[in-house]
């Protein structure tokens, strides 16, 4: 039969594909198909009925990224995604899409279709406010984080589950494009902005204090496994309503430190940040919407914490969890990770090859220069001085300091 053996499908296959194998369409359907990806690496069918408006999305990954076949990227991906998504889900309900079907021979996903909410990065381009996110992304980060750690699992249960996550492949493009080439373009692929070249130079290859920090935190990401991490949690793997938040797009999940997934919803706040410092015309507009900005990101580090110690002390099983201090201690390493990654996140997406959007999109030469010297003076501070950062305050006041 046809969906027997792999290959990549098209728009009318994926009709075929789910008529033949869902049953979430009746037999009278009429199926209308469109793929609608705008991501690095998959393609992403909506598959929707023109009659009853019923709809769903299939994900299908490749051998190489669909972006560059520069990057070969297992397939395996898939599956990885389709067990993170349906963990999560039992994790932290109703804050990712349902999986109807996974299939490890198409190696592609069917999931609900979110059309009726945003990317969040778009969102945020267009200035507007979702006051519900930060409560909804810190329940999702503390469920996913310290429910899959050893604090709260069985150990070996824990060792059985970190073996099914990691692709190697995705592993090596975040050692490589995160935590190597923004600060040593070993491959040369790097991309600067020509007006900030020579103060990169300077400012950031030049920098071997900060090159040493970053070496360490590299060795650290590739070998503590403390928790499953979502992996590539930044705004453009976020959908938005006003009243919902839905995590997609967890191909990297992998058993790592906590605090990449933290610093990295911190990073694109900041992006965020920075777009609308350069874009928003009207004083009165742009300073309510960056203090909006502020706020969702100190929320986002304080009701993190918040949530964390609560679900520590209701959840953990490890038998010296609740030795005096060890707690404060732990949090307190998840709190130097995030700034570090916050750093991290807000170097690469400048001078790496995986840009934002935020950034990108800032017309005026001038003001771009602006908002990378921003990102790139706070990263600098986020990473160099990760253990200063305890509230959310401090993530902003760097920033600030920055400006
Ligand atoms: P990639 O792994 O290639 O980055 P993503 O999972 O991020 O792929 O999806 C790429 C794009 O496809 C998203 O930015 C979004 O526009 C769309 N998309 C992905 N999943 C869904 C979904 N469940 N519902 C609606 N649109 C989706
Ligand atoms: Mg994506
Ligand atoms: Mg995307
Ligand atoms: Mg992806």
């Amino acid at each position: 039969a046809k969906y027997d053996q792999y290959f990549l499908m098209k728009p009318e296959d994926v009709i075929e594909y789910v008529k033949d194998q869902l049953d979430v369409f009746g037999p009278d359907a009429d199926l209308e198909c469109k793929e609608i990806g705008d991501g690095n690496l998959n393609y992403v069918f909506r598959v929707w009925d023109r009659k009853s408006s019923a709809s769903v999305i299939v994900k299908q990954s490749g051998d190489t990224a669909r972006i560059s076949d520069e990057f070969k990227v297992s397939i395996d991906r898939n599956r990885i995604e389709a067990e993170a998504l349906m963990l999560e889900d039992r994790l932290a309900p109703g804050l990712v899409p349902k999986v109807y079907k996974y299939d490890p021979v198409m190696n592609c996903t069917v999931m609900d279709d979110l059309s009726d909410h945003q990317i969040m990065r778009g969102a945020l381009i267009k200035h507007e406010k979702f006051p519900l996110f930060a409560d909804h992304i810190t329940t999702f980060m503390v469920n996913t984080l310290l429910l899959t750690s050893d604090v709260v699992m069985d150990h070996k249960e824990k060792k059985d589950l970190a073996r099914r996550f990691g692709s190697p492949d995705l592993c090596e493009i975040t050692e490589d494009l995160v935590y190597t080439e923004p600060f040593n373009d070993y491959k040369g692929r790097n991309i600067v902005f020509p007006p900030n070249k020579e103060w990169v130079e300077r400012e950031i290859y030049g920098d071997q204090e900060l090159l040493l920090e970053v070496s360490k935190l590299k060795f650290d990401f590739m070998t503590r496994g403390q928790a499953l991490i979502h992996g590539d949690l930044h705004t453009g793997s976020i959908f938005v309503r006003p009243d919902s938040t839905k995590v997609i797009d967890p191909e990297f999940a992998y058993y790592g430190p906590m605090g990449y997934d933290t610093g990295n919803v911190v990073a694109n706040l900041f992006f965020a940040w920075a777009n609308a410092d350069a874009t928003i015309a009207d004083p009165a507009e742009r300073a309510d919407y960056i203090q909006w900005l502020e706020k969702t990101i100190v929320d986002v580090v304080d009701l993190f914490k918040a949530k964390f110690v609560k679900a520590w002390d209701e959840h953990a099983t490890e038998v010296l969890a609740r030795t005096p201090g060890f707690r404060e201690w732990y949090l307190d390493t998840v709190l130097d990770d995030t700034a570090a990654v916050t750093g991290l996140e807000l170097s690469r997406r400048i001078l790496g090859i995986a840009k934002v959007k935020d950034i990108t999109s800032i017309a005026d030469e001038a003001l771009r220069l602006r908002a990378e010297r921003i990102c790139l003076t706070a990263a600098k501070e986020y990473i160099k001085k990760r253990t200063q950062f305890r509230t959310g305050a401090d993530f902003v006041a760097a920033f600030r300091r920055a400006m």
